[in-house]
């Protein structure tokens, strides 16, 4: 499809934004007016501008408050449109979008509405140029596709169509299923956007949170399937009025932008697709080509975690890893890196002078570099992940080493594919020299890795809810806000389908918090805590504390607090509050918990017990954890 975006959706100048979307791969652009009343230069040199970048001008908006207005108003109206013509002409953008009318002084009559569409169509139609009208969520008297087709039919012009945008229709809670029955070429022009599910006023809602598709809730693909099922060949746009993405570097901007369309377009030719398969009756099918990806990578967990260190910290974070229970079981063929191990959790330290990790984040302390993920075949995964416009990293190998194929994720950090027919711990044994007495004995019961959690600048977020999802497959949860004594965290975790793989982006609000202050270290992107699973959480908090590894002390408020809100057996609660574990409950399973002391950078690891059906993160706890934290 033609791919186009609306300029209102980037940062920067004029000029810098048509160049971060033409090195994005887009084929147009939506020129949002006031960047061109405010574009040091006239519309022919825009022209001249964008289609030396490679880009049209498919849309010139918005036009405000024209149909259904008393008779002086619609001439100086048309008169207005006329001077829009004239720009439009110089910098050859074909079609202007007219909103519905929002005015005090609009007229409840579609029929005047569709005749004073018909004039302004029919002015346009001398230019050879086109006119669309899109229902605005909070138009006075059109809201929805179905009123605005209405009176698109009935003005009846061949330069008259409709403009549909997702976001009027699903933040209405309107049904999208009528478009399909609209003639495909009379939907003149597609706007996507996702949003966060928020209870605002619309207005607000669309003028400040909307997002890309695949970043929000909103049902985004099944309404651009029913738009193509009415056969529409128009442009894939997206309009996105956001707070953060105005801010946000317009380079990583229109990568994330680009990555949306190309997911939403995958989903929607696997959904067509899987709907040709299964129908009784044939199913009338998209008439244009979509962009049809490797599938999304069927993950089996996380294999492991790299963490970058200079010498002296490499030597205390593998002194903190024997007291977590991990043993040392060798040191790579090569490198300055050494494999802790224990269950089937395998943590590397890189003590490499000109590591990848080290260039990129100038280590001071520890840092986690890169993250080991298991599945069926790596080298699809990174063409999934290419496809998606990551980039692949390739690291320089040594004799008798496996190439682990990698790609970059937002932020810098590495994730590897490991194949899973090398076994839970099959690539290791390859590339490192295994030490002597390398036996399981001093372990702590700890088994997998249950999550990882990172704490992302509030322009990342989004970023990396769309990589997870497009790149990796896997999907959001829900969105909780926790309290840090100095300010707000917003926490979200991802996983895939068969929660082989957990991660949760935290974003702080303050600049206040401690997971601030761990971002102002790493530059952002950074981890933030790892959970470590356990089968008996009591065991092995016990075996660890004699070992002389130091918890996040927990107020003895809490478990009173806790015994008032959870049903709880008077001996587990007493176990809970001697050994400091934390507790939740979901109507499925239970979670118990407990946090390492911080290490120099902020990192602490968290040990994790869950009931198979407890999907969640003990988030709610996470206040407890804060709390202590400030107090010490
Ligand atoms: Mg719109
Ligand atoms: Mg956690």
């Amino acid at each position: 499809m033609h791919r186009s975006i609306a300029t209102v959706s980037l940062s920067g100048t004029l000029r810098q934004k048509l160049e971060a979307v033409s090195a994005a791969g887009f084929g147009g652009i939506e020129l949002f007016e006031s960047d061109f009343v405010n574009f040091k230069g006239s519309a022919g040199e825009l022209g001249r501008i964008a289609a030396d970048l490679g880009l049209s001008i498919d849309l010139y908006q918005p036009f405000r408050d024209f149909e259904g207005m008393p008779e002086a108003q619609f001439r100086r109206s048309l008169e207005r449109a006329e001077r829009k013509f004239d720009l439009m002409e110089a910098m050859g953008a074909p079609m202007m979008l007219c909103c519905s009318n929002t005015s005090p002084l609009a007229i409840d009559d579609p029929a005047l509405a569709a005749a004073q569409l018909h004039e302004l169509a029919e002015r346009a139609a001398r230019r050879n140029l086109r006119v669309g009208f899109e229902a605005l969520a909070w138009g006075r008297f059109t809201s929805l596709y179905g009123q605005a087709w209405n009176i698109v039919r009935e003005a009846d012009h061949p330069n008259l169509g409709l403009i549909l945008d997702s976001f009027h229709t699903l933040s209405l809670k309107d049904d999208p299923a009528g478009i399909a029955r609209i003639p495909g070429d009379k939907i003149f022009f597609l706007q996507m956007a996702d949003a966060p599910l928020l209870s605002m006023d619309v207005l607000q809602w669309a003028r400040h949170h909307r997002s890309f598709p695949g970043q929000g809730d909103l049902a985004v693909v099944g309404f651009f399937e029913q738009v193509l099922r009415a056969g529409y060949t128009g442009p894939l746009s997206l309009e996105i009025f956001n707070d953060i993405f105005r801010e946000t570097p317009n380079r990583r901007t229109a990568v994330d932008a680009m990555r949306s369309l190309l997911y939403l377009e995958s989903e929607a030719q696997q959904r067509l697709a899987a709907a040709a398969d299964t129908a009784a009756v044939p199913v009338p099918l998209q008439r244009v080509e979509l962009f049809n990806p490797p599938p999304v990578p069927a993950l089996s967990g996380l294999s492991f975690i790299e963490f970058a260190a200079d010498e002296s910290s490499a030597g205390m974070l593998g002194a903190l890893l024997g007291q977590l229970g991990f043993r040392r079981v060798g040191r790579h063929r090569s490198k300055a890196v050494v494999l802790y191990r224990q269950g089937e959790i395998n943590l590397i330290v890189n003590a490499q002078p000109d590591s990848f990790a080290r260039s990129r984040f100038d280590a001071h302390g520890t840092s986690v570099c890169a993250l080991g993920v298991r599945c069926a075949d790596p080298l699809a995964a990174v063409d999934r992940a290419t496809a998606m416009r990551s980039q692949r990293h390739d690291s320089p190998v040594g004799p008798n080493e496996l190439r682990v194929p990698a790609i970059v994720a937002p932020g810098g950090n590495l994730i590897h594919f490991v194949s899973e027919a090398l076994g839970a711990n099959g690539l290791y044994e390859a590339d490192f020299i295994l030490e002597e007495d390398a036996d399981d004995a001093g372990g702590a019961g700890l088994t997998q890795i249950d999550h990882v959690a990172l704490g992302l600048a509030v322009d990342q977020l989004d970023t990396w809810v769309l990589f997870t999802r497009a790149v990796l497959g896997l999907e959001p949860g829900e969105s909780l806000e926790l309290a840090d004594p100095f300010g707000l965290i917003r926490s979200r975790g991802v996983a895939d389908a068969a929660r082989s793989v957990r991660l949760v982006l935290n974003v702080s609000l303050s600049q206040r918090t401690r997971t601030a202050r761990t971002l102002s270290v790493t530059g952002g992107g950074a981890v933030h805590h790892i959970a470590l699973r356990c089968e008996d959480i009591f065991e092995s908090v016990e075996r660890l504390r004699t070992a002389g590894t130091r918890f996040v002390p927990i107020s003895g408020n809490y478990y009173d607090d806790l015994a008032t809100r959870i049903d709880l057996d008077p001996a587990l609660l007493a176990r809970m509050r001697a050994a400091g574990v934390l507790f939740d409950r979901s109507p499925a399973g239970d979670y118990l918990h407990i946090y390492t002391e911080s290490i120099e950078g902020g990192l602490f690891f968290e040990l994790a017990q869950r009931t198979a059906g407890y999907d969640a993160y003990g988030a709610l706890n996470a206040p407890a954890r804060m709390a202590s934290q400030a107090q010490e």
